[in-house]
């Protein structure tokens, strides 16, 4: 383990103490997973209802929201699954007789493996807000010219990546807001928001900065995937220091070109594949940047943050 690695993993445990001693976050006994104080709950829901605001007056949002589960067969379809094995979360459930139920409790009272009466179910865990989005406004026909705005609120996500470190878990609320339409209007809202997400994070005191990045694709074909990926400039993050020598990545503009449109026979008005974007706000790592950069006390935030936030 180098220096900086051990350096950075002492801060994040440091910061995670710091942040569980204040009753911020609840611990659970499962790395990367956490409950919410109140202090925590009062910025998250804030930062919640700011986004929601911006999207109203940038062109107005129809509000659609999605539980925190997903159908397999939607993961399948859009290649969540290969694309991403190692973050996927497959729910399980129970269907034996009397005497395996009576087996599979003994064994897990005592907290050994009962894994053999379970058998996979038609759900999954929602790794990314938005992909529920896209299937439903399919369903609907064609979309009128000029497309659509979909605001989704913060949903809970589920990825498989346990972590001492706090920015990373894998339950966390991700705020989406989602656009669908012609071509140049999709990119040109994707530039837009990047911009008004900048703005919003240093309006907020935070020290934020815009990077071409990519999805963390599985494997060697991955890569390449994560390669055309960063080369074509589909994915921007708004990344913002917390703990250790790397910045986190904060929110994400995200530009799918015609990916989904034609994967689900999302179309325009013409009957041509829907273009789409969206743009991702991490709510629980806003929520930790703030606590980092301005401390563990709201009460003693610079007036011009607790102003945007608290008007
Ligand atoms: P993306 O789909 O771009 O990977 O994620 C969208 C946003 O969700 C990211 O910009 C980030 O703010 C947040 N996010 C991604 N992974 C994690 C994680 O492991 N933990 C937390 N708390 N937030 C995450
Ligand atoms: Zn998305």
């Amino acid at each position: 383990m180098s220096d900086e690695t051990r350096t950075t993993e002492t801060d994040q445990a440091e910061f995670l103490a710091e942040l569980l001693a204040a009753g911020l976050l609840i611990e659970s006994g499962v790395d990367g997973v956490y409950g919410h104080g109140e202090v925590f709950e009062f910025i998250r829901e804030r930062l919640t209802a700011i986004v929601s605001e911006i999207a109203k007056s940038h062109g107005g949002a129809a509000k659609l929201s999605f539980p925190p589960v997903i159908p397999r067969r939607t993961l399948e379809t859009n290649g969540y699954v290969g694309n991403f094995p190692h973050l996927a979360g497959s729910i399980f459930g129970f269907e034996g007789s009397e005497a395996q139920a009576m087996e599979q409790g003994a064994r897990a009272a005592a907290h050994e493996d009962w894994s053999e009466f379970q058998s996979q179910t038609d759900l999954m865990m929602l790794p990314a807000a938005c992909y529920p989005v896209y299937p439903a406004l399919a369903d609907r026909g064609p979309l009128d010219p000029g497309g659509v705005i979909v605001d989704i609120g913060a949903s809970w996500v589920f990825r498989h990546e346990p972590s001492i470190d706090p920015a990373r878990r894998q339950s966390f609320r991700m705020h989406e807001i989602v656009r669908v339409g012609e071509p140049e209007a999709v990119e040109a809202w994707r530039l837009e928001w990047s911009k008004l997400g900048v703005e919003l994070f240093t309006e907020l005191g935070l020290d934020a900065h815009l990077e071409n990045a990519n999805d963390p694709f599985f494997g060697r074909i991955g890569r390449l995937l994560a390669a055309n990926q960063s080369a074509e400039e589909l994915k921007w993050e708004l990344l913002v220091p917390i703990t250790g020598s790397e910045p986190t990545a904060c929110a994400s503009f995200n530009y799918h070109l015609d990916h989904f449109g034609e994967m689900w026979d999302l179309k325009l008005s013409d009957g041509g594949p829907a273009h789409t974007a969206c743009a991702a706000f991490g709510q629980d790592r806003i929520v930790l940047a703030l606590l980092r950069t301005h401390g563990l006390d709201p009460d003693k935030w610079p007036t011009t943050a607790r102003l945007r936030l608290w008007g």
